[in-house]
């Protein structure tokens, strides 16, 4: 199977998850996930219309968005990210953990960071997107299982986040994402999505601009979007298999 037609796949996919779910396929975001595939498998998906990708690692992003500059443009020095160009340039999130040593490289090769954690990892990238003049679009990774090998913030520290992120004005909070625990059945994954839709929710009123739910991958993006997932996170069904080195 190729990039293009699993991609036809998935997106036809998300379209019959919507309409199962009475919503608008215009709603949900599919974001192809690339990590551990090559540049060319990058730009393969951009050739087939894919302009939104997840990468995990920060080096690792560095070196293939080396290879892939002409898709991914970097806003002129000196001007804002609002100036850039819009379209064909692709765009990049992190998705992956964030160390603090990485957060300049971080802010400079991402269009946006989905996996912000604290408040100490926010002032860092702030600092780093000032000096780029740019902003940077986060998401706040919320930790809903218990899991060591999970990653982000505890629900009941959101409130305080939220607030403190308020002058960090190279920071634009966009929403909220979560990983749950891998379960081989997607219906498992179910009350994770509910429970980050609702603290969406209740935040809402106080941030109107967190509107993202970025939640969903490649075995329950459907669940996913049944539940109110604005971007879903797909590389397997995309890429295929990744390979563990
Ligand atoms: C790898 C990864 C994905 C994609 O997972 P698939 O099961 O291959 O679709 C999505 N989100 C995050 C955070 C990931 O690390």
């Amino acid at each position: 199977m190729s990039i293009a037609s699993n991609l036809e796949r998935v997106q036809n996919q998300i379209a019959e998850a919507c309409a199962r779910a009475h919503r608008d396929p215009s709603t949900v975001a599919l974001m192809a996930v690339s990590k551990m595939h090559p540049a060319e498998a990058v730009r393969e998906a951009y050739e087939a219309g894919q302009r939104l990708f997840g990468e995990n690692r920060v080096q690792e992003w560095q070196t293939k968005r080396a290879e892939l500059s002409d898709l991914f443009a970097l806003p002129p020095s000196g001007s804002s990210q609002s100036t850039r160009s819009p379209s064909p340039a692709a765009q990049a999130h992190l998705i992956g953990p964030l160390q603090n040593n990485k957060t300049a490289k971080a802010a400079e090769i991402f269009d946006a960071i989905d996996t912000l954690g604290s408040l100490k990892t926010a002032e860092r990238l702030n600092a780093a997107a000032q000096s780029l003049s740019k902003t940077l679009r986060i998401l706040i990774e919320v930790k809903l299982s218990p899991e060591d090998t999970k990653h982000g913030l505890a629900p009941e520290d959101l409130p305080a986040l939220l607030r403190a992120l308020q002058p960090l004005t190279h920071l634009q909070p966009r929403g909220l994402m979560t990983v749950p625990p891998f379960d081989e059945n997607p219906e498992t994954a179910r009350p994770y999505f509910q429970h980050l839709r609702h603290l969406r929710d209740e935040h809402l009123t106080l941030y109107p601009t967190l509107t993202d739910l970025s939640m969903g991958m490649s075995n329950d993006f459907a669940v996913a979007i049944e539940e109110g997932s604005t971007t879903v996170r797909i590389g397997t069904a995309i890429f295929g298999k990744r390979t563990y080195a």
